[in-house]
């Protein structure tokens, strides 16, 4: 089934039967069949084309920290992008950036090049690809402000470029989302700023989490999206459930918009305890949560 594989992808960048627990933030998910490492953006052509070819399925991650993988893993392809791909370029006050680049590096090297518009960037723990798709976020700045271009390759291998309206970015959304999209790689247009008071913003930002997230512990950030002009966090507060477990999964006691996993949470621990708080939420609040982490895996 895998033989075509063999043939455009190395020995030593595959994996098989890999724990997604080992590439995922919180910590939980059972095995990919298969897991690949690709290095170009030819290479991920012919996987998505071979795939594609011979019926397997596929799914691609960045650096999983938006990940929620169920505990019997995924049957197929693991296209894993974070760590490879990891070009960046700046020309004026643009930068272009490979999908599998860390937000915080990239945040990092615009506010060495004195540009602002990435500092809220620089805490997310994810890839551009991944921010991309998600339309990541923090302290009023998200992707959709600075994003210029998107290039991309369809589910038959194609690459296309997208413009700003056409990714159609909404609160923790993107065009992305549906479909078999892979971003490859995103142009920023940022301004030319101060690099004192850029470097300030993101450690004022820096400090900010480290006083109110529980850093320390395995999560995905906020469980789930903002209902309009309702903070979550203070929500379940509200209702009592800050520390509230399910297994080794909790309602985190410094954040309770976080879910983390106290050391031997199960994928299903983490999703009945989402269950339970959406259950609550709607009988005593109708409010309605909706997952901001992207659940996937063999059910
Ligand atoms: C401590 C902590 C704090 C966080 N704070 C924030 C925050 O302030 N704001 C915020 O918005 N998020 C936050 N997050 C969530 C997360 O970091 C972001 O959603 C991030 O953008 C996800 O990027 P990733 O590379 O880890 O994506 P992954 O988790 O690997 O993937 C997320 C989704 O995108 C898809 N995907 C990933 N890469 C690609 C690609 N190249 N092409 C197509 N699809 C792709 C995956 O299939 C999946 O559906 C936080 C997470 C943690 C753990």
């Amino acid at each position: 089934m895998y033989s075509q594989i063999l043939k455009i992808i190395p020995p030593e960048r595959l994996r098989w039967q890999e724990p997604l627990s080992a590439h995922t933030t919180l910590k939980v998910g059972g095995p990919a069949d298969l897991m690949v490492f690709p290095e170009t953006i030819e290479e991920i052509q012919q996987l998505v084309r071979t795939c594609r070819e011979d019926g397997i399925p596929y799914m691609v991650i960045g650096l999983g920290s938006n990940l929620l993988v169920r505990d019997k893993g995924f049957r197929g392809v693991v296209i894993k992008i974070g760590h490879s791909l990891n070009g960046l370029y700046i020309s004026g006050n643009e930068i272009m950036a490979e999908a599998g680049i860390r937000l915080s590096e990239l945040s990092k090297k615009a506010a060495a090049h004195g540009l602002s518009g990435l500092e809220f960037a620089e805490g997310i723990p994810g890839s551009v690809g991944g921010a991309v798709v998600m339309n990541a976020g923090a302290y009023g700045g998200e992707m959709s402000q600075v994003i210029s271009a998107v290039s991309a390759l369809d589910g038959s291998g194609n690459l296309c470029t997208f413009s700003p309206e056409e990714m159609a970015f909404g609160y923790r959304s993107s065009i992305f989302q549906k479909g078999d999209w892979i971003v490859v790689s995103a142009v920023m247009k940022l301004s030319p700023g101060n690099r004192e008071e850029i470097v300030a913003k993101m450690q004022e930002y820096a400090r900010l989490r480290r006083e109110k997230q529980p850093l320390d512990m395995p999560s995905a950030g906020s469980i789930f999206k903002r209902p309009p002009g309702v903070y979550v966090g203070p929500l379940l507060e509200k209702m009592g459930l800050k520390g509230f477990k399910i297994g080794d999964a909790q309602v985190s006691t410094k954040h309770a918009g976080f879910i983390v996993n106290c050391g031997q949470a199960t994928a299903q621990d983490i999703i009945d305890l989402i269950r339970y708080i959406q259950k609550r939420a709607l009988e005593e609040h109708n409010i309605v949560l909706e997952p901001e982490v992207r659940i996937v895996g063999e059910e």
